[in-house]
């Protein structure tokens, strides 16, 4: 019998995602460059389904029924142009080889352009949800061509996550979609990380509260509309104690490290000209928690004078506030995504992306239900804040969310979550922005123009004679 689909590559992911195929009654042909991992596999659980191990490359194309699938669970970079290689040389066209690693999406772009060439498709896909998702069902995002999707799309779709019957799982769109989505989900994953971060040491630092009284606060959260993996991790975390007694919160070193997709985002949006300050944030934030340099040099200066005391009803705000931010890191998020599809030509649905992390990935919540129901309502929705729903909830919370920051500010709490999202929501909303200041400067030190609120056209001021304005069109 031939195998319907194939994954080389059987570490932690790829072992997983083979097994996950078997499970669900497809035949898996299993391959490894070091064949010591494809025995593994068989003998340990070979008894989950039908695999069909391969020693050699060749083997391994020759197991599979045509067109062939062909999933790649290889360490990112190199590993993966070089497997991608080798098995290239193996196939015939319509074969198709999805590449399910973290690769950056321009180098998907490169790869499908070189295999389409040769009448092979090339599928970059991200997956979200570690090793646990692999095996249960992760979120699956593929890209590459419709055609392409037509054959592999039901195999993926029957091991996701599934949510009220509908998988976690859609054609994203062309070549890189799909892994230019599982970027911007890493960056949202970084920032929704950090405001609960901030929530959490606000609680501590300005609420006074013990790391296990704030998981009472989070475990409450997670019953209402902040109800999320994410949130749900943090209460089991602050509640968690050391074998030394202490919290365990309190034994981790607080420097954050970072594999690189947070980074990716915000480099991405920056080429784009897409404002990610939510992201952007929670990135620098690692960085600065590492530069332990840094941070002992400055710990003599001065902080707040005035003492913490009990600040009253200030779970409550700090729940506002984190609820509303994430909205703003959410819009951000979508905002750049609805870019990347405008710059390389996706046709992306903005509700579907929604619709396939709401299980599955690190991200997942009952908030994107929300956030599905608002692009249902408008497909052409220029940022979640001016949804109807959303905005009477900012309106709603934005009062609690100002006494946060402000409250942050004065007792020397950093909340640069908090503190950059409230920044950019009253930026949005503002009718007129210092921006016009900018721009007068500009003009005076480098003639660089400007123009004006009350007439068309591009104009210069002559601020080195007598400072009379020309027509610069
Ligand atoms: P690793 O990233 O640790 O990669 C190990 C696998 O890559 C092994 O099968 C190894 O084979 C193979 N490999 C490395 N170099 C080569 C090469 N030159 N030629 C052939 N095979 C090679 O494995 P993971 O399972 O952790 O991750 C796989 C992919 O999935 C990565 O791209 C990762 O970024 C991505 N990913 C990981 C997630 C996670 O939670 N771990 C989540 C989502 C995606 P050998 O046994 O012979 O050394």
């Amino acid at each position: 019998e031939k195998a319907d689909i194939g994954v080389t590559g059987l570490a932690v992911m790829g072992r997983n995602l083979a097994r996950n195929f078997a499970r669900r009654g497809h035949t898996v042909a299993v391959h490894n460059r070091t064949p010591q991992r494809t025995r593994d596999l068989v003998d340990q659980f070979g008894a989950e389904g039908a695999f069909v191990p391969a020693e050699s490359p060749e083997e391994f194309v020759a197991a599979l029924q045509r067109p062939r699938r062909l999933v790649v669970m290889v360490k990112a970079g190199d590993p993966t142009d070089a497997v991608i290689d080798e098995f290239a040389a193996l196939l015939e066209p319509g074969d198709i080889i999805m590449d399910g690693g973290n690769a950056h999406f321009d180098d998907t772009r490169r790869r499908e352009a070189a295999l389409r060439e040769r009448g092979v498709h090339f599928v970059g896909s991200g997956i979200s949800g570690g090793e646990e998702g692999a095996l249960h069902g992760p979120s699956i995002m593929p890209g590459g061509s419709a055609e392409s999707y037509r054959t592999l799309g039901p195999l993926l779709e029957s091991i996701s996550a599934h949510v009220d019957g509908e998988p976690c799982c859609t054609h994203v769109g062309t070549d890189g979609a799909g892994h230019f989505v599982k970027m911007v989900h890493n960056g949202i994953e970084y920032a929704d990380m950090q405001l609960i971060a901030e929530a959490y040491d606000l609680l501590r630092r300005a609420g006074g509260l013990r790391p296990e009284q704030a998981a009472e606060v989070f475990a409450r959260w997670n019953s209402g509309r902040l109800d999320s993996y994410l949130i749900g991790i943090t209460a089991d975390i602050l509640a968690h104690a050391d074998a030394s007694g202490k919290p365990f919160v309190d034994v981790v070193l607080d420097q954050a490290e970072q594999k690189g997709t947070g980074r990716w985002t915000v480099h991405t949006a920056l080429d784009l000209g897409v404002p990610v300050p939510g992201i952007a944030e929670a990135v620098f934030a690692r960085s600065l928690s590492g530069h332990a340099d840094l941070r002992e040099a400055a710990q003599g200066l001065a902080g707040p004078t005035v003492g913490a005391g009990e600040v009253a009803g200030l779970a409550e705000d700090v729940e506002q506030a984190l609820y509303a931010s994430k909205i703003v890191s959410y819009a951000q998020g979508w905002n750049m995504i609805a870019a990347g599809a405008a710059q390389y030509g996706w046709d992306i649905d903005l509700a579907a992306m929604a619709s396939i992390w709401r299980g599955g990935c690190i991200i997942r919540a009952a908030f994107l239900d929300r956030i599905r129901a608002a692009f249902r309502a408008n497909p052409a929705l220029p940022t979640l804040l001016v949804d109807p729903e959303f905005a009477a909830e900012l309106d709603a919370a934005q009062d609690a969310w100002r006494r946060v920051v402000a409250t942050a500010a004065r007792l020397g709490v950093p909340a640069p979550g908090f503190s950059a999202a409230l920044a950019y929501y009253d930026s949005l909303r503002a009718q007129r922005l210092p921006a016009a200041l900018v721009q007068a400067q500009r003009d005076l030190f480098g003639a660089h123009t400007y123009r004006r609120t009350d007439r068309d056209g591009v104009f210069h001021t002559r601020w080195d004679t007598d400072r009379h304005e020309e027509s610069a069109d």
